[in-house]
């Protein structure tokens, strides 16, 4: 069968290639026993790419990731690189790739497996079943809007701006993104702005009842304001599907959704552009929430399971396969089921495994589900 999905992987630096050997070993699963083929080319980023060639991503690797469907990326950063100048730190060509991609939809699921219930801090009859999505407008809005920085007052006072600005595509862009995937999910979708007290919140509410009404009328959708939707998250999550927010918003609520499922090490994030006008191509990368954990790096504890649910992520929103996407997701429940566990999930009663203890028993389920 043809190659015909290609992939550039970069696994980057810390813990970033630990994981992702776990993550090469299942795409060569795939390629042997599957019936999916994967052209794979990998490279260097980050810090690792700063010792071989004095940058944080090579222009040759750029054009491989422009010309290529997917970009799955591990981490970067570390201490070894904390004195290199600001354009050359590991974080710049993460960055660029964000930047030149133009990857605006960051979608980070809230995903409570069964086996890991226990690990949330909330409540189980809260959490259990979780199955959320937090769709976060990645590059524009304050983050990005000028002016900012320093000024100084006629009274000489010294004062800080930071500019909320949004444009009408950018806000119709990533709502468009929020109602195609809560088609393919319980088609219901939550938009959190702060209307009440911000006029960019008024432009978002204007925007999203217009696109909701003329493009989505069957999909089910609410407006809702950011600090309640804070509170709702806590409170009765399963009433989610899909939340669309801005940049500022869907960081708080990313990483609050994110943490009702337990551990970091298990928390994949994509991030989408637009699809081409002409080809449909839509730039992607999938990577995990984490970092490069320098602390634990080559000690073989760290969870490869976010770098995984990242890889199924690509499946399901890159190329279209949500039978193996569910294969993958199928396997992570069953092992964890089994009780394999790295350092940072143990629970009493479980195994303590490696990461590459945990890639082997992935592959023997893998192996299983097609018995
Ligand atoms: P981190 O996510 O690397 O680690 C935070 C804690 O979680 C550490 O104790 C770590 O051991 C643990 N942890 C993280 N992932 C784990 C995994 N898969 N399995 C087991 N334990 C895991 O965050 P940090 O310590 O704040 O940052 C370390 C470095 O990573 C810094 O240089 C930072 O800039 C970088 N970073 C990179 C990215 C990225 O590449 N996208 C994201 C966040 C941080």
């Amino acid at each position: 069968m043809a190659a015909n999905r290609k992939i550039l992987v970069l696994p980057g630096d810390g813990i970033g290639p630990e994981v992702m050997a776990q993550v090469q070993r299942v795409i060569d699963w795939f390629d042997n026993k599957g019936s999916v083929r994967f052209e794979v080319t990998e490279d260097l980023v980050g810090g690792a790419c700063y010792d071989s060639h004095g940058v944080s991503i090579r222009e040759e690797t750029m054009e491989i990731a422009v010309s290529t469907d997917a970009v799955l990326f591990g981490a970067v950063g570390g201490p070894s690189w904390d004195d290199v100048p600001r354009e050359h730190r590991p974080e710049a060509g993460l960055l660029r790739l964000r930047k030149d991609l133009d990857l605006f939809a960051n979608l980070r699921p809230a995903i409570v497996l069964d086996a890991m219930v226990e690990s949330s801090t909330l409540k189980s009859e809260i959490v259990k079943g979780l199955d959320i999505i937090i769709l976060r407008e990645l590059t524009s809005g304050v983050y990005f809007g000028e002016p900012r920085g320093e000024q100084i007052m006629d009274d000489g006072t010294k004062r800080v701006v930071d500019t909320q600005a949004y444009t009408e595509d950018e806000i119709v862009r990533i709502l468009r993104v929020a109602f195609e995937l809560a088609r393919q999910r319980k088609n219901r979708v939550h938009c959190a702005e702060k209307s009440n007290v911000m006029e960019t919140g008024v432009f978002w509410r204007q925007i999203s009842a217009r696109v909701a009404r003329e493009e989505y009328p069957d999909v089910e959708f609410d407006h809702i304001l950011a600090d309640n939707c804070a509170m709702q998250l806590l409170r009765d999550p399963h009433q989610f599907d899909v939340i669309v927010t801005d940049n500022l918003f869907g960081d708080i609520l990313s990483d609050e959704a994110a943490m009702m499922t337990g551990s970091l090490g298990m928390l994949p994030s994509a991030s989408l552009g637009n699809p081409d006008p002409v080809t449909g191509k839509r730039y992607a990368m999938y990577e995990p929430v984490h970092g490069s954990a320098p602390d634990i790096a080559g000690e073989g504890k760290a969870n490869p399971l976010a770098m995984l649910l990242s890889f199924s992520m690509m499946l399901r929103y890159s190329f279209d396969l949500p039978e193996e996407a569910d294969r993958v997701e199928t396997v992570v429940q069953n092992v964890l089921n089994e009780g394999f566990r790295t350092g940072d999930i143990m629970q009493d009663g479980c195994h303590l495994v490696s990461t590459e203890e945990m890639g082997s028993n992935l592959l023997l389920e893998l192996d299983r589900s097609v018995q």
